[in-house]
């Protein structure tokens, strides 16, 4: 009785329910969408009958023909299957696999677009979640003869690269198997199936080529390669760093177990074949996880670490640091948050989430002295190593939540004159824009990786007496949607008594 009842309440069709007649789409139906905007995600923003479908792989300005697949109350998903009106912006990905791939998702829109499309998400984060004004735009909900307006934040073009392909300086490659052969190269979008790759176009060419004699060193020893679903097998991924200055590489192997057979062999095979490698490293994860690294890493053969320059500034990279990944538009990024900072040279600077130290570092050269706040230790010992790399003595760096070391420094009387918050994703503790007008800095400079959590933040700052200068948004991952930018805040002038 039990095995039927289940049974059956298996196969009983879910009715659908009633709003979802009510809407000027149905599943199942094809229609002739006009694509209006992009989301963040990168798939073309359509209409039909005023409903939003979201068509992946459209553009703006396109007419497509489109399968709804997927409806809410406010909106839908629908399949691309014709495009009745191309855009112009539309060119052909370079990527024999960007489809199938997922890494990138806008290769198909010309770069220059891209730059477009991004500071359109910057613009419209700030008017929609910020409510704040942008020179030059209408005011949100103003699509009329309203003429845009003059005041409000100054949001440059976005600062593109010169070459937007080959950027990446650090490849992490998941290995498998397939018909009895090694491969290595991306799980396909949505999935965790291993497709083998040959080549990156968005990787150093550096990283494409130890990929490839890896593959054949492992294939000539045996390796087997770890298989997530029965957690067998060893090589789990491989990951490459390269110096983009030094020309330094480091290969770390990440295995499902702690000794790698014909170890020796390995590090030969991979010596002989690549003399740019300095560092060949043992990572040692047995967990059955998403996540790449275990806690054990190993020096196999040569250094710990590899180095690299961001304008003057050397930084060691060690196997499991962090360090930016598109080192040519990190100099443009940090230049600009250099530039927003103002300094002088005796200026006392915050460097809140300060990762290794990068931008705690870009900044001592020209202030008087830069604490950096950073809440995992073993990045502030990195960031600790790279002042002492550089013969920096005005930087000091503490380990902890930014939120409550900053009252702390105040607690001691420091007093900053600029504060610089790089947050991840979900952007500033509250705590810490609480920190930061009480402290009241003249100038704060927000380097940020989401528009949508910079627009919220921003509205916190503005409403506690700060200007918006400026934001220039800048292109770290060229063909991808991330969007990093940087603002600059001011402190109003209006107040006569401030508390330094
Ligand atoms: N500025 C650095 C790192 C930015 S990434 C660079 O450009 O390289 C954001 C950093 O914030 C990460 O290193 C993360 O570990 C750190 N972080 C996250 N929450 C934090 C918190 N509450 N206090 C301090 N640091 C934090």
């Amino acid at each position: 009785m039990r095995t039927k009842d289940r049974r059956t309440k298996v196969a009983a069709p879910k009715a659908a329910p009633a709003w979802m007649a009510d809407l000027p789409v149905q599943i199942g139906q094809q229609y002739e969408a006009e694509i209006i905007g992009i989301s963040h995600d990168g798939e073309g923003v359509g209409r039909v009958n005023g409903f939003t479908l979201f068509v992946a792989g459209a553009l703006p300005g396109e007419r497509a023909l489109v399968r709804v697949e997927h409806v809410k109350k406010q909106y839908g998903y629908a399949r691309l299957l014709r495009l009745v009106e191309e855009s112009a912006e539309r060119v052909m990905p370079d990527c024999g696999i960007y489809e199938e791939c997922g890494g990138c998702q806008l290769q198909h829109l010309s770069y220059e677009a891209q730059l477009r499309v991004k500071r359109q998400q910057v613009v419209d984060n700030l008017q929609r979640i910020g409510k704040l004004a942008v020179a030059g735009e209408l005011p949100v909900g103003r699509t009329e003869e309203t003429t845009a307006s003059d005041e409000g934040i100054v949001v440059h073009p976005t600062l593109g690269m010169a070459d937007p392909w080959r950027y990446r300086n650090k490849a992490q490659v998941p290995f498998g198997e397939e018909r009895g052969g090694l491969i290595g190269g991306f799980y396909a979008q949505g999935s965790h199936r291993i497709i083998d790759m040959e080549e990156c176009l968005i990787q150093h060419e550096a990283n494409d080529e130890v990929v490839a004699r890896v593959k054949e060193i492992g294939a000539r020893l045996g390796i087997r390669a770890y298989d997530e679903a029965r957690n067998a097998g060893l090589l789990r991924h491989v990951v490459v760093k390269v110096g983009f200055r030094t020309g330094e590489i480091m290969v770390v192997l990440v295995t499902n177990g702690s000794t790698i057979p014909r170890v020796d062999e390995w590090v030969a095979g991979i010596r002989e074949a690549l003399p740019a490698v300095k560092s060949i490293c043992h990572n040692i994860n047995v967990k059955q996880t998403n996540v790449i690294f275990g806690d054990e890493t190993r020096v196999l053969w040569g250094s710990e670490v590899i180095y690299d320059y961001i304008g003057d500034v050397k930084f060691a990279i060690s196997a499991r640091s962090f360090f930016q990944v598109n080192p040519v538009q990190t100099e443009v990024l940090y230049g600009k948050a250099l530039e927003y900072a103002g300094l002088t040279g005796d200026e006392v600077v915050v460097d809140a989430y300060c990762g290794i130290g990068t931008i705690s570092l870009f900044l001592a050269q020209r202030a008087g002295q830069v604490y950096g706040v950073e809440i995992v230790e073993e990045a502030i010992a990195d960031a600790r190593k790279n002042a002492e790399l550089n013969g920096m003595t005005n930087v000091h760096f503490e380990a902890g939540p930014a939120e409550v070391v900053l009252p702390e420094w105040t607690r001691q009387g420091i007093r900053p004159d600029v504060i610089v918050v790089d947050p991840p994703r979900k952007g500033c503790d509250a705590a810490l824009l609480a920190t930061i007008l009480e402290l009241q800095p003249r100038r704060v400079v927000y380097v940020s990786c989401s528009a949508s959590t910079l627009a919220r933040d921003l509205r916190v700052l503005v409403d506690g007496g700060y200007g918006v200068a400026e934001v220039t948004p800048v292109d770290m991952f060229p063909h991808t949607v991330h969007v990093e930018s940087v603002a600059l805040l001011v402190r109003n002038e209006t107040d006569a008594e401030k508390p330094y």
